[in-house]
């Protein structure tokens, strides 16, 4: 195939990238090369804090879904949050993810004293949050208490496929409607997929990317299907990792300014999975600052990796394997806000056909 602009992607050029091997070297030295143009070689880190493996939702994929007995349910209290950020902050993190299920003990005075808490101590810090569907209002006040960010997943972006990996009580149009009230309330938002989710098609993925340009997101964080021994899916072929690797340097081309994670279930699948990933085009890492006796019980999905590392160890793997890739970790908070209004804005680079 002719490599044309990213620009003029087709439907059925983006499904030929997607589908095949061939494609897998091209596409990283492409998407490298924007993504050193932009970015140059840095790497930004993000402390994950898993907060809470309760929620109220039953995702057939995941392993913290409510129907999932066999595991233990813990959710971190307020002091204890406060104590991993504090740890995160001596590591050299300056921006924060507080990630869980959708855990309703939390209520949004909770969620905002949490927040406000940390950037009255860390006042230099992000925020980002990704705990689900909420109302506009909780989303409001998180965002008035001082939240940055904010991820959510669509997951898919095919109505029927949507439905095919979520029970019925669950709403595909809610959680698109979702990422348009954050945006519009003024967050950094992130969208993003899983690859290789059973029942997924290629033509799902182009259905995906359509749907980001729609959004115009800040951050996209992509990972491979993994599967998890206590889900319906537990028999589910795992998702691809090179086809995850292309999806990385395709989102590069497509949202050149975008901030994009190495995700932890990319180094899952594969031992050198968030190098690879790097290479491919991704500009972020998100290690665990969770405590480490909690680590095993957010078990979304099997063989999950670094559940046995203190907050500092993973530091200083990771700056070691980022080095060795030919990147370069940077503490900074990196937010996207003026990259991407220069692309999206003065190239239109986002509003692709
Ligand atoms: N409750 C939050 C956080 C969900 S967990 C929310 O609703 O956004 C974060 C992400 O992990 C999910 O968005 C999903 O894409 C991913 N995930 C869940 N189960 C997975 C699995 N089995 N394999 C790979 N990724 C998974």
């Amino acid at each position: 195939m002719n490599f044309i602009k990213a620009e003029e992607f087709t439907d059925s050029t983006l499904v030929e990238l997607i589908s095949d091997d061939k494609y897998n070297e091209e596409l990283a030295k492409r998407a490298d090369k924007v993504r050193k143009a932009i970015y140059g070689s840095d790497v930004y880190v993000r402390g994950l804090i898993e907060f809470s493996n309760y929620c109220k939702n039953d995702c057939y994929y995941c392993g913290i879904r409510r129907s999932n007995k066999n595991i233990e349910r813990y959710r971190l209290d307020f002091d204890e949050l406060i104590m991993c950020a504090k740890i995160g902050y001596k590591l050299g993190y300056r921006t924060f993810v507080l990630q869980g299920g959708e855990d309703m003990a939390y209520k949004d005075d909770d969620i905002c004293r949490i927040v406000e808490e940390i950037k009255k101590i860390h006042s230099d810090c992000a925020i980002t949050l990704s705990l689900g569907e909420r109302s506009k209002n909780s989303y409001r006040a998180f965002y008035n208490a001082g939240a940055d960010r904010y991820l959510l997943r669509e997951e898919t972006s095919n109505r029927q496929h949507y439905y095919k990996i979520h029970p019925s009580e669950m709403s595909f149009e809610n959680r698109r409607q979702c990422l348009f009230d954050l945006k519009e309330i003024g967050f950094q938002v992130g969208g993003g997929f899983m690859v290789g989710s059973p029942y997924q098609e290629d033509e799902d993925l182009v259905k995906d990317l359509r749907f980001l340009q729609e959004l115009e997101p800040d951050m996209v964080g992509i990972g491979p299907y993994i599967s998890q021994h206590d889900t319906p899916f537990k028999d589910m072929e795992n998702g691809s990792y090179k086809k995850t690797l292309r999806l990385v340097s395709i989102l590069r081309l497509m949202f050149p300014y975008c901030l994009i994670p190495a995700t932890t279930a990319l180094g899952t699948i594969n031992p050198f999975g968030r190098e690879e990933g790097l290479r491919a085009g991704a500009n972020v890492l998100m290690p665990n600052l969770s405590p480490t006796s909690y680590r095993e019980l957010y078990s979304l999905y099997d063989n999950k990796i670094c559940t046995g590392d203190e907050a500092a160890e993973c530091r200083s793997c990771l700056e070691l394997r980022v080095k060795k890739a030919g990147y370069n970790i940077v503490t900074a908070r990196g937010d996207v806000s003026k990259t991407k209004r220069f692309y999206v804005e003065k190239r239109g680079l986002c509003k692709l056909n």
